[in-house]
């Protein structure tokens, strides 16, 4: 019985329980998830300031102020960034204020620089050449955000810009989910790392970095493993201290029913159990999900393709899940085809496209192999084809973006 992309996904999530919370600075919160609502210290602006470099005054002053019949008004100062002026503005008086500062008593709007001049070799009068409306070019305490207002739930991965949010409104620690740590791990007496000299039968590792790379953009604190030759011990062996040492494992290879496939065998010599096996996906059936104590494990298949496809679709949503995120979601983008494509097989079929600045969806290769290195190289992303599914040449289609670097 091979289960379904969504019951697979449902299981694994369920298992998914996340990791502790720690305090870090808020300088280091740019893709982290909160473990805590965060909440606005201060209203942001924090008082009425100029959204002008220009001066402030009382806009029933200068009602009737033109570039023909300017208004004179007595200058009393400056309130400059971070010196704001303790000036009272009185009719007929105003101040030379700048971008952000504080507005002064008594007025009520700021005339832009543009819109003024002053004496040569006095400062003390500006001439007013243009009207301005009450309140204008000025902004309001709290219109941005208000104190105490939730800007972020618990269970969101900040982006740059809350991050900066949060600095801002006076946070200057944040309570987040520490990263899991996830163990990567790759099986085959076959494999050497690349540099090694390859006997003959033998092919360079290439799963380890590319897994390492994915986990990283979920979120995860990836650790890296040495290759694993394909016999129970040294698969339980392996398995049993990347279980001491992580909060999950991704695995790849061994888990087909070649008789050197060990990773199923190595979870259940270790106490542990298998969730499910097979998946009726194309590539990456053979996947396997498990668990030794409360540790899942990704038995990912050893072809690249299929390791990538299984890692984006199941491994990113559970890490996403175990480091806090409740609400992941793969970013999708829409094009459309270049060529029709049918899946007459019966599980879900995903290809590796590529994405043309015209819009267009394109096979990144003629070979799609679970092997073919190539065509994932030149790839945006996966575009899935549902069993038994036709899609027209033209058809809008919603591509899989690969993960960006968190
Ligand atoms: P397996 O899933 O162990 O049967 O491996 C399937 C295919 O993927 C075989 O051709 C392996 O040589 C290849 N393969 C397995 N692991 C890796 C790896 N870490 N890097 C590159 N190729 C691999
Ligand atoms: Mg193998």
């Amino acid at each position: 019985m091979m289960i379904s992309l969504e019951k697979a996904l449902e299981r694994i999530l369920q298992r998914m329980n996340p990791v502790e919370s720690e305090q870090i600075a808020v300088t280091q919160a740019d893709g982290r998830v909160l473990s805590e609502s965060l909440i606005a210290g201060i209203s942001l602006p924090m008082w009425d300031n100029s959204a002008m470099d220009g001066f402030a005054l009382r806009a029933e002053d200068v009602h009737t102020a033109s570039p023909e019949k300017p208004v004179l008004l007595s200058c009393l100062g400056e309130g400059a960034a971070g010196k704001p002026s303790s000036s009272q503005i009185t009719p007929g008086t105003c101040l030379r204020i700048f971008t952000g500062s504080p507005m002064p008593e008594g007025a009520d709007a700021v005339v832009m620089q543009e819109d003024t001049s002053r004496g040569e070799d006095s400062t003390d009068f500006v001439q007013v050449m243009d009207a301005v409306r009450p309140f204008e070019n000025v902004r309001f305490r709290g219109e941005d955000i208000k104190e105490n207002t939730t800007l972020a739930s618990a269970g969101s991965r900040l982006s740059p810009f809350q991050a900066s949010l949060a600095a801002a409104t006076g946070s200057a620690t944040l309570q987040v989910y520490r990263r899991p740590r996830v163990g990567i791990l790759a099986t085959g007496s076959e494999l050497r790392d690349p540099g090694d000299i390859l006997e003959s039968g033998c092919i360079y590792e290439s799963n380890r970095l590319l897994l390492r790379s994915l986990v990283r953009r979920a979120g995860a604190e990836p650790r890296v493993y040495p290759i694993v030759k394909d016999t129970l011990n040294a698969t339980c062996l392996a398995l049993s201290k990347a279980v001491d040492e992580c909060d999950a494992i991704v695995t790849s290879g061994g888990v087909s029913v070649g008789d050197y496939d060990f990773i199923k065998p190595a979870i259940e010599a270790l106490h542990g159990d298998i969730h499910f096996w097979r998946m009726r996906v194309k590539p990456g059936k053979p996947i396997v999900f498990g668990s030794v104590g409360s540790v899942p494990i990704f038995g990912l298949p050893g072809n690249p393709v299929s390791a990538t496809v299984t890692c984006t679709l199941l491994v990113h949503p559970a890490l996403a899940r175990l480091g806090g995120e409740r609400a992941f979601q793969h970013v999708y983008t829409r094009g459309r085809l270049a060529e029709p494509l049918s899946n007459r097989g019966d599980r879900h079929l995903f290809l590796r496209v590529s994405l043309g600045k015209d819009g267009v969806v394109r096979l990144s290769g003629a070979n799609q192999a679970s092997h073919a290195l190539g065509s994932l190289a030149a790839s945006d992303g996966l575009l899935g084809v549902p069993e038994g599914a036709t899609l027209d040449s033209g058809e809008h289609v919603s591509v899989i973006c690969w993960p960006r670097v968190p």
